[in-house]
């Protein structure tokens, strides 16, 4: 919504961070005002007391300043893939990071350390160069920081973990102006905090994260007709027990839409699916493979390819799209949780969702450690995420309202905390910690912006002495 007229005078002031900023500022005067404003999520319709492009660190800390002494407040977005989880952002600067895209890898100690703009397609390119991969999301275009911030979980992670816990530093604006870089030995809560807690307590400037000797893997896709979806569910699920944690997996009820950026054979086409990328060789990847390809997939994708590649094999949209959805974590994924969902998503469900996901857990994303961040591990069997279009309000409540439903029917086998990333829903952060660790959480941020300059993703509230 346009903000009130009181706000605007208030905000009228913001010509003058123009002449400060490397970067740029767009407010609704500027013709540039409806571009600046949207997301990659075209659903989210954010109306900001101003956009500010960022160029550099002094840019940042200038913001920060410049709305801590004007009564406004500053929210970070890299692409605004999240942007729906979002509060109203009528007293924000919403400090876009698009522009800071510096990357360095050094291959040797196989670290790389990213600006807040590089988006997870710059990195898993880059690192391809020296063999080494990243701990990359599904989608190429989601932002490095965002991603990590909220734990990270990708396709190599039952083998390697959550990208946050392969972080070793984070550099950020505090709510104060100072610029800290936060890691093991430098202001350690916060550290700890950011790993897993989102953008709750600065403005991360730059992250460094750890490389592995990954340079190819054995994935691909078994695709089969929607109408055998109990069954590829079902032998899906008997058949990750026996994987070794160099295989992550997906088991998928998809539909395509009917729009020209889908591919002929799939376009407007449902299906059951498997998706699945094995670090190791082709020979040992197809004998692991064997028992879900005799069902006799439709399509059979699977070959060895570049590692980056992987950033093609969830089939994300290409670009920016309106979504909307929810997701949840599962305990596991019994028989009867496999008929609940196929009764709510499956063939003659009439569901309005044009995808819903289980990931493979378990592996190293579920082993904790004292050296880990907020989110140490996820310990649930399975994430579920429901998607679909929500190119007008209707389709929104329509995907809204069947996301709630394939929820409560998978209620029963609902684990005890589901992970940052796939909670599309606003003011739920509790839910995803334990309660000392939520707890430890709000005194990081009682302690970095008592006064919530920070406006985020599942924001984490300060804690108060009372
Ligand atoms: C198509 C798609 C595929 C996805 N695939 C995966 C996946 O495979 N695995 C997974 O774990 N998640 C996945 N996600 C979820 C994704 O990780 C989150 O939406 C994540 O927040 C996106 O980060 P972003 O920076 O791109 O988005 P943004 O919307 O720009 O940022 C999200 C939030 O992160 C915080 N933030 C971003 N930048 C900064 C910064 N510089 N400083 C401080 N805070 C900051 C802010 O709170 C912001 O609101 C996917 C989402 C989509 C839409």
């Amino acid at each position: 919504m346009p903000p009130s007229t009181a706000l605007t005078v208030k905000i009228s002031g913001l010509g003058a961070l123009r002449d400060l900023l490397d970067g740029e500022v767009v407010t609704r005067a500027d013709a540039e005002w409806d571009d600046a404003r949207l997301a990659w999520n075209r659903a989210a319709d954010q109306w900001p007391a101003a956009v500010v492009y960022a160029e550099s660190l002094a840019d940042v800390i200038t913001v920060v300043d410049y709305a801590r002494a004007g009564g406004l407040r500053v929210a970070t977005q890299g692409t605004g893939h999240f942007a729906s989880t979002l509060d109203s952002l009528a007293d924000t600067i919403l400090l876009k990071t698009t522009r800071m895209r510096r990357l360095e890898i050094d291959a040797d100690a196989r670290v790389a350390r990213v600006e807040a703009g590089v988006l997870w397609e710059d990195v898993t390119l880059a690192a391809a160069e020296h063999g080494l991969a990243a701990l990359a999301g599904s989608a190429g275009d989601v932002g490095v920081v965002g991603y990590t911030l909220g734990g990270g979980l990708g396709w190599l992670a039952r083998r390697f973990g959550l990208a946050a816990n392969s972080v070793t530093a984070v550099e950020l604006v505090t709510a104060d102006g100072r610029h800290v870089r936060a890691d093991r030995d430098n202001d350690p809560d916060l550290f700890w905090a950011v790993r897993g807690g989102g953008g709750s307590f600065g403005v991360v400037t730059a992250i460094e994260f750890a490389l592995y000797p990954v340079s190819e893997v054995y994935a691909g896709i078994l695709f089969f007709p929607l109408e055998r979806a109990s069954e590829v569910l079902g032998a899906w699920r008997e058949w990750v027990d026996g994987t070794p944690d160099e295989v992550t997996s997906v088991g998928r009820l998809l539909q395509f839409p009917q729009v020209p950026d889908v591919p002929e054979p799939v376009r407007g086409r449902s299906f059951a699916i498997v998706e699945a990328a094995f670090i190791g060789n082709e020979e040992d990847g197809a004998a692991l493979l064997q028992p879900l390809r005799e069902l006799g997939p439709v399509m059979d994708t699977f070959g060895t390819i570049p590692v980056e590649e992987l950033r093609f094999l969830h089939m994300d949209p290409p670009g920016p799209v309106p979504g909307a959805g929810d997701g949840m974590a599962l305990t596991d994924l019994t028989p009867e949780a496999i008929a609940a969902l196929v009764a709510l998503a499956g063939p003659g469900s009439g569901s309005p969702l044009l995808s819903v996901e289980l990931r493979q857990l378990g592996g190293a994303v579920a082993e904790d450690s004292p050296e880990h961040g907020a989110v140490g591990a996820l310990d649930a069997g399975f994430s579920l995420y429901a998607v679909g279009s929500a190119a007008d309000e209707e389709m929104k409540a329509a995907v809204e309202a069947h996301a709630e439903k394939v929820k409560a029917g998978l209620a029963p086998w609902a684990a005890e905390r589901d992970h940052f990333n796939f909670a599309n829903r606003p003011g739920v952060a509790e839910s995803f910690y334990t309660a000392d660790t939520y707890r430890g959480l709000q005194w990081v941020k009682a302690a970095y912006d008592p006064d919530e300059l920070f406006r985020a993703s599942h924001p984490i509230q300060p804690a108060t002495r009372s």
